[in-house]
């Protein structure tokens, strides 16, 4: 059986699976991707200048202007853009950060990167799947530093309660607002509530450039820190000696290489300029999705949210006697891409034996039934419709007994 042609046959099909993903009829999410973001790369392309220069400062500074922050950097990713909001808040080795655990690993990945400890507080509840105040006033300790909360689907946490909290208990507020470009509590944007916040502009979030990530703060000490750490810890960037402002530089800190680039940082322009009009349609979508899943059973999060969330994503709590991988399995068949956002951090391997026996039961209660529905801006109310239709004939297939 171990011929050169076998070989080259089963090469061939790797191939052709590589190149020929599974066909969702409806997917997940989708870019919103076009003439402008093609003129934005070859524009970049004919300037000849690639690493972090003139265009990145152009959308740092209309990030600055959008979320009304003093000062936005721009990075690789958001991971790291939370690595650096921790050391520029001096956290370390003997600190304790408070931060959920229904959210993507890198809120707390960042966090462990620094020798800091996390301590897992609980998400509010079936309303409402963002940290609770009350459960993180319960983690706090002598060694809590600072309180990293995520703004779940772009819907804003209790900002009023969380910041008085750490203010009576000396506390920073660092924001993940990975999900939240565009969106704002009483007209203040999310991620310039606390002391620093941090953006994805991963491919599927609201703003995206492939990879790539923003901080914003309105603290000098901690953009400082941001702007040196992100490059090295040198002084100067090579696109200041390029233009003759520096001829040579010093090295202050142990920093990093997490800058982003010129092709991203155009992207992330074009992207910004579509921002405000893709949240709106992903809010129509949204209602469209509540009204019609109103009396199924199904639960539906964050229907008396507060302020003007960026609906990133459509979650839903199936009811308890449902059975999710049979509800998920059959949109599957019908072509219907759905997620999970998201399995519980301290659920995971690592962080079981990092943290042993750590239960949060609100949360494993509503990870182990929330599913993710397609939302995207360019999805059309037909596409919604046959979700929903989907949806209903799901729900009734995956009940048990
Ligand atoms: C996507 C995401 C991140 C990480 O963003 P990257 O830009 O991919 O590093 C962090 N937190 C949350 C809540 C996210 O959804």
């Amino acid at each position: 059986m171990n011929k050169p042609w076998m070989n080259l046959l089963c090469c061939g099909l790797r191939y052709l699976e590589k190149n020929n993903p599974m066909e969702w009829r409806i997917p997940l999410a989708d870019l919103d991707y076009g003439e402008a973001e093609e003129q934005a790369v070859l524009q970049v392309l004919r300037r000849r200048w690639l690493t972090m220069g003139a265009l990145t400062q152009e959308f740092e500074d209309e990030f600055a202007r959008l979320v009304g922050a003093k000062h936005a950097l721009a990075v690789s990713n958001a991971t790291v853009a939370l690595h650096l909001a921790c050391l520029a808040l001096g956290i370390g080795p003997g600190d304790e950060v408070i931060a959920p655990s229904l959210t993507f690993v890198a809120t707390t990945n960042s966090v462990l990167y620094t020798g800091a400890e996390v301590r897992f507080a609980e998400i509010v509840g079936p309303q409402d799947f963002n940290i609770s105040p009350e459960s993180i006033e319960r983690q706090i300790t002598p060694r809590t530093k600072a309180i990293t909360v995520v703004h779940y689907g772009g819907y804003p946490c209790q900002m009023k309660a969380i910041l008085e909290i750490a203010a009576r208990r000396g506390l920073a507020v660092i924001e993940d607002a990975a999900h939240a470009p565009g969106a704002y509590l009483d007209g203040r944007h999310l991620g310039t509530w606390g002391d620093v916040g941090c953006f994805s502009f991963f491919s599927n979030k609201n703003l995206s450039t492939g990879e790539g990530g923003m901080v914003v703060t309105n603290r000098d000490d901690i953009a400082e820190m941001v702007r040196v750490l992100r490059s090295h810890g040198m002084t100067s960037l090579t696109w200041d000696r390029h233009r003759g402002h520096a001829s040579t530089y010093d090295v202050t800190a142990l920093g990093y290489n997490y800058r982003i680039d010129e092709i991203r940082a155009a992207l992330g322009l074009a992207q910004l300029h579509k921002l405000a009009d893709n949240n709106a349609r992903r809010g129509e979508i949204t209602r469209r999705y509540w009204a019609s899943l109103a009396e199924t059973g199904i639960g539906l999060p964050f229907q008396a949210s507060d302020g003007d969330p960026s609906y990133h994503i459509f979650p839903i709590l199936l009811p308890d006697s449902a059975d999710r991988q049979v509800f998920m399995d059959h949109l599957k068949s019908l072509k219907i891409q759905t997620s999970i956002h998201y399995p519980p951090i301290h659920l995971f391997s690592y962080y079981r034996q990092r943290y042993p026996g750590l239960t949060l039961p609100i949360t494993e209660t509503i990870a182990s039934r929330e599913v993710t529905l397609p939302l995207y801006p360019g999805m059309s109310d037909e596409l919604v419709d046959i979700v929903i239709a989907s949806v209903k004939e799901a729900v009734s297939v995956s009940v048990i007994g």
